[in-house]
């Protein structure tokens, strides 16, 4: 019975990540249905079509994002490296999870303390983000994940802290070998994509665990100007 029940609430939590993913995914996609019901059913003129078009391009282009956002370990080599903020990029990774740590009760927070820009590519960056603060989020269950960032004159900072289960040091030794997972339905490929996409942004992370207390990853990032204002 009790197991029964540990299975119903994984599969809630599963397919409410997912719900938020194909919510996010089915609104340009009904956008670019309607403009297509709208060439179907009237003669425009050809500049109205163009547009209109655009305007569809555009959706589908956003569809597509939001499924490589998700999908990175198929393409792991960094794309499109610009300037990064920060704090717009931890905004959005945490806008995706809120609804995932509310599901499990746990208490998503995040503070930045630097204007300082980072390089990389923003949907791979994202993703990494997003791999560890989830799994940040599954090992605190009723907890707390604590997002902060800073810098230094040499490099910015992202500490990802959880309060959660924690690993031993063999565990910690085996993150990022594909498919290693401790869980029922893990993939074991999340921190494969974090560790890849944080050295192809020519960063580093650092691991620190307790079992039973909760784990701490650093990130650090060389910087790439140096802000008058920070
Ligand atoms: P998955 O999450 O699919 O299991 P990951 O590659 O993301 O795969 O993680 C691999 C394993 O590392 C997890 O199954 C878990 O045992 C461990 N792990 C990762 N992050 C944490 C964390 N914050 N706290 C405790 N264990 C963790
Ligand atoms: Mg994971």
């Amino acid at each position: 019975m009790q197991k029964e029940l540990q299975e119903i609430e994984k599969m809630i939590v599963v397919s409410q990540l997912a719900a938020s993913v194909s919510h996010e995914i089915r609104n340009p996609l009904t956008t670019v249905r309607g403009l297509l019901q709208v060439f179907r059913e009237r003669e425009l003129p050809l500049e109205k079509r163009w547009n209109l078009t655009e305007v569809a391009l555009n959706e589908l282009d956003t569809a597509i994002n939001i499924i490589s956002d998700y999908l990175t370990f198929a393409k792991p080599q960094v794309v499109k490296m610009t300037f990064l903020n920060i704090s717009d990029e931890l905004q959005q990774v945490t806008s995706v999870l809120t609804p995932y740590a509310n599901m499990l009760q746990v208490t998503l927070a995040c503070v930045v303390d630097t204007a300082q820009p980072i390089l990389g590519d923003s949907q791979q960056f994202r993703q990494c983000l997003i791999n560890l603060v989830k799994n940040c989020i599954e090992a605190s269950p009723n907890g707390r994940v604590d997002i902060a960032v800073l810098s230094n004159r040499e490099h910015v900072l992202i500490r990802i802290k959880d309060n959660g289960v924690g690993m031993a040091d063999e565990q910690i030794q085996r993150l990022g070998i594909p498919y290693y997972s401790t869980k029922e339905k893990g993939t074991g490929l999340g921190m494969m994509v974090v560790f890849s996409i944080i050295k192809a942004m020519n960063g580093t992370i650092k691991v620190e665990s307790e079992i039973n207390r909760g784990s701490l990853f650093v990130i650090s990032f060389p910087l790439t100007i140096l802000l008058k204002t920070d």
